[in-house]
């Protein structure tokens, strides 16, 4: 491990944030609109197991904001009416995000995501999905997408690289599903996000950081950190009221993130550093209701700590 000293800024900040690289990408504010297709779950259907992971809420992790039970066009014009108003968005990126969005075969998926791009405001999409449903049937059409628009990337699950806590989330997979889907998506050039949940029960930070790691070194685009934090509706929030397990205060977290991306590569675009769940569903803890005071707290604490992305890989 080196260590250099000259910080490096990034859009001005001292990490890789997303939207700014959007920003530069699309000349203006680009926001995603999550959807719910219609898609199932092998983790909820009986497929790999029943009820799904414990952390997913019935809603199959979609915004609070949208409503399911309307059509995809309809929920991206109410998405992009929403996003418009309330962040000045310009231009848009439709997610796939409740469910699983590859677990279907290419037919279904081409008339699913086709009709979203309705005009030249949608500069790409983005898909929810789990390892274990990235195969040889669909990745030809990912990189057909990856290749065809101005924005494409397939979000996966990885969480923890340690069986014995994706077991207590019932996550029903392994690291080995997670290592063999970037394997397969980066040789077909389609860029990843990866999703890491960080601060189960029990981890220390050297767990946390070998997960990044993993997530690092397999060559994600970006990567989506979330605080393990527990929200209403989930076999979590049921799991918490029987027998509440501890969870990382603000200052805690604060300190583990600083300390992963420290490790992270330059090159990895953040997308998130906290969960996005909105106030009435949350259970605890308490302070994630704190997100902008969090996102001002973590871009002082780098500069107060003279530390930035990249600086210990
Ligand atoms: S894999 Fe995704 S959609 Fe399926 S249960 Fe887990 S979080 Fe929910």
């Amino acid at each position: 491990m080196t260590e250099t000293s000259t910080p490096r800024l990034y859009h001005g900040r001292r990490w890789n944030y997303f939207k700014d690289c959007l920003i530069e990408r699309f000349g203006g504010v680009v926001y995603k609109v999550g959807v719910d297709a219609g898609f199932d779950c092998p983790n909820r259907d009986g497929k790999k197991a029943w009820g799904g992971c414990a952390y997913c809420s019935q809603q199959g992790s979609l915004s609070p904001h949208q409503d399911p039970k309307l059509g995809i066009l309809e929920q991206i014009e109410k998405g992009r009416a929403f996003v418009r108003r309330r962040y000045k968005a310009e231009k848009f990126i439709v997610y796939y995000q409740a469910f699983t969005n590859t677990y279907a075969p290419v037919s279904v998926l081409r008339e699913r995501f086709e009709p979203a791009l309705i005009d030249d405001s949608i500069v790409g999409l983005s898909v929810a999905s789990r390892p274990d449903c990235i195969n040889e049937d669909n990745i030809g059409y990912l990189a057909e997408l990856a290749s065809r628009l101005p924005y494409f990337t397939v979000e996966l699950g990885l969480q923890s690289v340690y069986q014995n806590r994706l077991a207590w989330v019932n996550r029903q997979e392994s690291v080995e599903d997670y290592v063999r889907a970037m394997e397969m998506l980066n040789a077909a050039g389609v860029p990843v996000i990866t999703h890491v949940i960080l601060g189960f029960p029990g981890e220390s930070r050297q767990d946390m950081e070998d997960t990044v790691r993993l997530a690092n070194d397999m060559k994600t685009r970006g990567i989506k950190l979330q605080m393990l934090h527990v929200i209403k509706g989930t076999k979590l929030g049921v799991m918490y009221g029987r027998e509440p397990f501890e969870l990382m205060s603000m200052d805690e977290y604060l300190d583990t993130v600083i300390h992963m991306i420290e490790r992270l590569s330059p090159e990895v675009e953040i997308h998130r550093i906290t969960g996005e769940t909105d106030s009435e569903s949350l259970i605890a803890p308490d302070w994630t209701r704190q997100k902008a005071k969090f996102f001002e707290s973590f871009d002082r604490e780098l500069l107060a700590r003279d530390t930035w992305q990249g600086r210990l890989v």
